[in-house]
This record gives structure tokens, sequence and C-alpha cells, in this order.
């Protein structure tokens, strides 16, 4: 469907991309990820023409996009991008930000654009949105409004440029369970992301991209469980994650330990932040310990080296209760430390589990 051969781009004397050739058939969910400024965004743009590749080509579908007398809008129209900043129009409704490029572009009448929006609309569950402006929405609403205005053009394949970077953390689930649903649906996509777990579940390849290449390429599987070239291991290595499942009050506390530790020293992390850690799952854990006979606890440590900061997720069974709630600690001095440690706590109730957030800053 997209064939790419030879592309490389310069920015004046700097080489962003260097000798691009891939193919992407139909129905092909591509995850892209890498460092950043290795020119992710940079490969996008010029698959859409937002950015004129310096050489090489692209054809779709066997057309050859970069001949000068390509149809650019219809190139855009095939090829739609969803960008990190959502880009919708701040002036107009959820439902006119989907039906303008239908009238405009695809030449529909205004009944049928409407008919089209509110589907669409339905689809990313914001139909009751379609009269509110974007400064009315969340930033996960938005998001998904720009999805369907990008589904509102009909694209052979969409192109996401880390859809859920500038959202908070409660609302990146939405927005991805929303890419799953179209990945599921068969739509072609190619998605460069930092959620690694994400990247893993939805897409039946990965391009690990490093200095403007294709570094290495490979299903999920063999890119975050075998790399096989020393930079990708490397990166995978630095974002991979510690999972913990405790059963029991008897858990061996020391084994635990000991695996942070060994955690934090594969991810170069400052002595300081290692006792940080290591103190702030040493109060958690108190604070879970009368849970621990009726309920199974999974502990989450993950780096995050775009954030600059350690992510640590607990999720356990049971009824409903956030275990930090205050009006539930006798303990106020676990609390207080914990606090001091964390610089966000989120609690979430999802699929009949309780969930607890903490981001550290590094
Ligand atoms: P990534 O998305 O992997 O973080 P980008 O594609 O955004 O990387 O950027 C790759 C490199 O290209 C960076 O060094 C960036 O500064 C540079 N770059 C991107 N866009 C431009 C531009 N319009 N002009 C000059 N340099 C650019
Ligand atoms: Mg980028």
């Amino acid at each position: 469907m997209i064939k790419v051969e030879h592309l490389s781009k310069k920015f004046g004397d700097l080489v962003v991309l260097r000798d691009i050739t891939i193919e992407i058939r139909k129905g092909e969910v591509i995850s892209i990820i890498g460092p950043s400024g290795t020119g992710k965004s940079t490969f996008l743009r010029c698959l859409n023409l937002l950015d004129r590749p310096s050489s090489g080509s692209i054809y779709i579908d066997g057309i050859d996009i970069l001949d000068p007398k390509a149809d650019v809008p219809k190139v855009r129209q095939k090829m739609n991008m969803v960008f990190q900043s959502f880009n919708l129009f701040s002036h107009l409704t959820s439902l006119e930000n989907l039906t303008i490029g239908q009238t405009k572009l695809l030449g529909m009448s205004k009944k049928d654009a409407k008919h089209k929006s509110m589907e669409l609309l339905k689809l990313v569950g914001l139909a009751e949105k379609a009269d509110s402006f974007p400064d009315e929405l969340s930033g996960g609403q938005k998001q998904r409004v720009a999805i369907a205005r990008c589904l509102a053009m009909d694209p052979e394949i969409i192109l996401f440029d880390e859809p859920t970077s500038a959202l908070d953390p409660t609302m990146v689930s939405e927005v991805l369970s929303v890419i799953r649903r179209l990945a599921k649906d068969g739509m072609t996509m190619a998605i460069v992301t930092h959620e690694m777990d994400f990247a893993r579940d939805v897409s039946n390849r990965v391009l690990y991209m490093d200095e403007g290449l294709i570094y290495e390429e490979g299903t999920p599987q063999q890119i975050f469980e075998n790399p096989q070239k020393e930079r990708t291991m490397a990166f995978i290595n630095r974002i991979r994650s510690l999972n913990y499942h405790i059963s029991s009050p008897d858990y061996d506390l020391y084994a635990l330990n000991a695996e942070i530790e060994i955690f934090c020293e594969k991810q170069i992390l400052p002595r300081k932040t290692r006792h940080n850690v290591l103190l702030l799952v040493e109060e958690m854990l108190q604070i879970y310990n009368p849970f621990l006979h009726s309920t199974i606890l999974d502990m989450k440590l993950a780096y995050s080296e775009k954030k600059e900061s350690l992510e640590l997720v607990f999720e356990n069974t049971g009824e409903a209760i956030n275990p930090l709630d205050k009006k539930r600690l006798p303990d106020e001095l676990g609390l207080r430390i914990i606090n001091n440690l964390a610089e966000s706590i989120i609690y979430q109730r999802e699929d009949n589990k309780n969930r607890l957030t903490l981001m550290m800053r590094l």
C-alpha cells in the first residue's frame, strides 16, 4: 500500500533522515519507537508531505507522491495525521471541526457531513460533546475529537505522532482505547509512541528508529523481548519495567528490595533516587499490609526517560478503596512520607481494580 525507498531529509546541513526504506501493508499497525530527536516526527511529516523529503521516493498504491504533479491535499487526506497537540479549530465546535473538512475538501453536503460526523463522535464516545468547543473539553476528549476528525476524511492510513504525550496520566487510557478499537477494526496505522505496553500489544510490527535510520525492526516480541542490535537493547533495557506480584503478607521483602536495587542500577539512577524508591515502596507496602490477606497486589516500577520520572503503580483487586485515603489512615506519618516522596498520586478504579499511580521526579 505504501512503499518508501531511500528516503532522506535534511534541514540545511542537519541530516535528520538518512536512508529509510520500508513498506507498509494494508491493515498493518506499526509502532515507531526510539529516543527523542531521531527523526520519528520528521518521518511521519515526510510521509504526508508536511515536510518535503530531500531525496528518495514514496509510493501510495503505486502512485509516486513526490511527483511535482501529485495532488498534495489528496495525499494528506489518504494519510491523515493526528498530532500530539490536537490541532483542533478553537472557534469551531467538535461537530464543526469534523464537518468542515468533509464539506470543503470532500465536497459532501452539510447534511451528510453532519450525519457522518455524529456517527464518528459516537464511535469515540463523544456524541454528547458535539456542540462543545475545544476549550470546554479535557485533553483526552480533545484528542478523541481529533481522531474522529481524522477518520472523517476516510483516510487509508492514520499517522499518529505521540498522541498521548500531552495528556495527564489519567487521560492516556481513554485515547489508547480508541486507537485499540481502530486497530481491531482493521485500520492501517503508524504510531509514534512512548507507551511501550501499548506498542507491544496493539502493533504487529515495531520500528526502532535511531539517528535518522530504521535501526531495527521486527515483531513486538522480537523488539521488546529479544532485540538483536546494541542500541535497541540499550533502549529497551532502559524502558523496561520491574513487575512484582504480592499474594500474601509473607512476601519476601528482601528479595523485592534487591530487585528494585538491580532495576535502579540498570537504569543508572542516582543513589538518592534509589534510596527514595526503596523508602517509598516500603511505606506503600506498610499501608497495603492489612489488605494482603484478602487481595492480590501487583506492583510495577517503570522508568520514563521522556518524562524524566519514575512511575510506581500499585493495583489490587477487591472493593473500591483508596488505600491512601486520609480518612482511613491512622498512621499519618507514613502518609506524610509518601506525599513528600511522590510528586503526584492518582487513584483510579477500573476493571474492578484499585490503581494508585505515584510519580517521582528523578
Ligand atoms: P523525534 O520526533 O524523533 O523526536 P524530530 O523528527 O522531531 O525527532 O526531529 C529530529 C531532528 O530534526 C531534531 O534534531 C530536530 O531539531 C530537527 N528538526 C525537526 N524539524 C525541523 C525543522 N523544521 N527545521 C530544522 N530542524 C528540524
Ligand atoms: Mg517527535
